[in-house]
């Protein structure tokens, strides 16, 4: 199992156990998700201490875009070829942390850089769907996962096409029905991965931090809802996550 989207720099266990807790729960890797420049280069640092088994991302998030203007160190940075995607970048109209305009303008530069680096975009999208749904439409050629999916079958079906992806993080545990729900059992097993967004989402019944650990938990929820066991599920799941941040 792979877990699509963590933010190891924010855990407070030592990194070395939350590795090895993650590698006996079954995980094989992990994509260590930025915020911004600082949490991008660390989490570049931990994906250097294990380099098999860390890959990290450089992104803005959209609570983070205020103010922000320094594209041109996002840029060198994305340039190293060490990164393997951006983000997380997005819109969050829940939190509006700042205006529409200033988070889509943000949103728009970062996913030129993924089409000029020709890498995957990691997208946070939050009470944004309209506004989401015309932007994704001015890159349907950049590979993209809408992260922490939450929105409904509808919406999802709306936006899909081959490079559009779908990951779920321990929420769905939450719920027996609903939208995410419905949109789970009709979203192809082809264009879902898993994640635990750690240290947040956590899982039902996990108390403090969350961990990749607990992805398993998320697998486990997924192979209720699809026609399909686990055990291939979970292939599939890795191999459409390999494939999506191009790992060996
Ligand atoms: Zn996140």
């Amino acid at each position: 199992m792979i877990d699509t989207h963590a933010h190891l720099f924010y855990l407070k266990n030592p990194l070395k156990d939350v590795i090895e807790k993650a590698k006996k729960a079954g995980v094989t890797h992990i994509i260590n998700v930025a915020i911004d420049i600082k949490s991008g280069k660390q989490a570049l640092k931990q994906a250097g201490q294990y380099p098999e088994f860390i890959s990290a991302t450089m992104g803005v998030h959209p609570c983070d875009v205020a103010g922000f203007s320094d594209f041109k160190t996002l840029k060198k940075e994305l340039s190293t070829g060490k990164y393997v995607a951006v983000g997380e970048i997005g819109l969050d109209y829940y939190h509006m942390a700042t205006s529409k305009e200033e988070q889509i303008a943000c949103f728009k530069k970062q996913l030129d850089l993924a089409r000029e680096f020709k890498l995957p975009a990691i997208i946070h999208s939050r009470e944004s769907d309209d506004d989401m749904k015309a932007i994704l439409r001015e890159y349907q050629d950049v590979k993209k996962v809408l992260h922490c999916f939450s929105s409904s079958a509808e919406f999802a079906l709306s936006v899909i096409n081959k490079n559009t992806y779908f990951s779920f993080t321990g929420m769905i545990t939450l719920a027996k029905r609903g939208k995410v729900i419905n949109a789970i059992k009709q979203l192809p097993i082809e264009h879902i991965m898993i994640e635990t967004d750690c240290p947040y989402m956590n899982p039902i019944g996990i108390k403090g931090d969350n961990e990749p650990a607990n992805v398993s938990l998320i697998l486990d929820k997924i192979a209720e809802l699809k026609p399909v066991e686990r055990i291939k599920l979970k292939q599939i799941l890795e191999i459409t996550s390999r494939k999506f941040f191009k790992l060996l």
